[in-house]
């Protein structure tokens, strides 16, 4: 259904709700670039794409900006109608890594660079570039920011602690849990952290499309399995915003006892809200204008017939090699930062936060 094109066609019909914002362009005098999306639903993808447009069409650019719904086969078929309707460049956010093996032979037959956005594009040697934030670092913050608050090298535990990871087909999800998990494991082998649920292993905490719906039904029944009896719940590793907001509803409705260590990722206002109010501990700030700004330096440079500047060539292997990336640095947010980090540098207004 979701079948219609943004670069030739200015006014689009019928299409669904999280894709009507396409910007469209006519004609093909300036080189055109396609950027694609996974949802509108979460918030840190709208800021990516309105950056994304705004920086480039300031570069110079035309811009093809599509949001897929979180629906694999819509982002195929948008990145389908990027390449035919002359795209030269496409910037990628994927939903699901391994999904676009096929719509992305057609790009490379067409000679067409592809820069995999913040997430890496799997098993697919079209691939030419990939810039994200430095994901396994995302993770190790957060394992540390949880040895440090549990003082894990002096006090004795045992702790109990719970893990919400993200959509296993996003790449980055693994690298987030390894990060984190790298840095608790000793503790967990010394029993100074228990996992009650014993829901360890990242199929068993992924969470699909990092729905927060589902982080909250499984806190949930993580709450009313393993804690009803008046166990403490010291911790909650949580990879992003939008899984810790689930586990903080269903804590706010459900569990009664001390409020845990939360982490989370994305700095998405509700939870930082939620950091203000005392219900979340941390989380990691990507400024997502950082991202855009480096991506369209990228861009500029591959339309110039250059190479892109890149400052990695051994991080991200995709099955097919190394794809050289460019690896922005994360950074670390809670009650204590925020102002300025996120007020003072203009990312959000302090009515927003309100
Ligand atoms: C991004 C995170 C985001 C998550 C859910 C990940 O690929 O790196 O910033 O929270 O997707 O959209």
């Amino acid at each position: 259904t979701a079948v219609f094109s943004g670069c030739s066609k200015k006014n689009v019909k019928d299409t669904p709700d999280d894709t009507k914002e396409t910007t469209s362009s006519v004609s093909n005098d300036v080189g055109l670039v396609g950027v694609a999306m996974p949802t509108k639903d979460l918030q840190r993808w709208n800021q990516d794409g309105t950056n994304m447009e705004a920086e480039l069409k300031e570069a110079g650019y035309k811009v093809d900006l599509q949001y897929a719904s979180n629906d694999i086969q819509t982002q195929v078929s948008q990145v389908e109608n990027m390449i035919s309707n002359g795209c030269e460049l496409l910037v990628i956010a994927s939903i699901d890594g391994d999904s676009l093996g096929t719509v992305l032979a057609q790009a490379k037959e067409a000679k067409i660079p592809v820069i995999a956005y913040d997430r890496l594009i799997m098993n697919s040697d079209a691939v030419t570039y990939y810039a994200t934030f430095d994901n396994y670092m995302v993770g190790t913050k957060q394992g540390e920011y949880i040895k440090e608050a549990l003082d894990l090298d002096n006090a004795a535990g045992p702790f109990n602690m719970e893990i919400f990871t993200g959509d296993p087909g996003d790449n980055n999800a693994k690298f987030f849990y390894s990060g984190a998990i790298d840095v608790l494991q000793p503790y967990i082998d010394a029993g100074k952290i228990v996992v009650p649920s014993e829901q360890i292993d990242f199929a068993t905490v992924a969470t699909a499309n990092w729905a927060t719906d589902a982080a909250q039904s499984r806190m949930e029944n993580i709450l009313s399995s393993y804690y009803s009896g008046g166990a403490k719940l010291d911790v909650v590793l949580c990879s992003n915003d939008s899984t810790a907001l689930g586990v903080e509803n269903a804590l706010v409705a459900n569990y009664t006892g001390e409020y845990p260590v939360i982490t989370g990722q994305d700095c998405d206002i509700a939870n930082v809200k939620n950091m203000i109010a005392g219900k979340q501990s941390m989380s990691i700030f990507k400024d997502t204008r950082t991202l855009a700004t480096q991506v369209v330096s990228m861009v500029d440079a591959i339309m110039k017939g250059g190479e892109a500047p890149i400052n990695d060539i051994k991080s991200y292997d995709n099955g097919t090699g190394i794809i050289p990336s460019y690896l922005c640095e994360p950074v670390f947010a809670d009650a204590s930062n925020y102002k300025e980090l996120l007020i003072d540098s203009g990312y959000y207004t302090e009515d927003a936060l309100k």
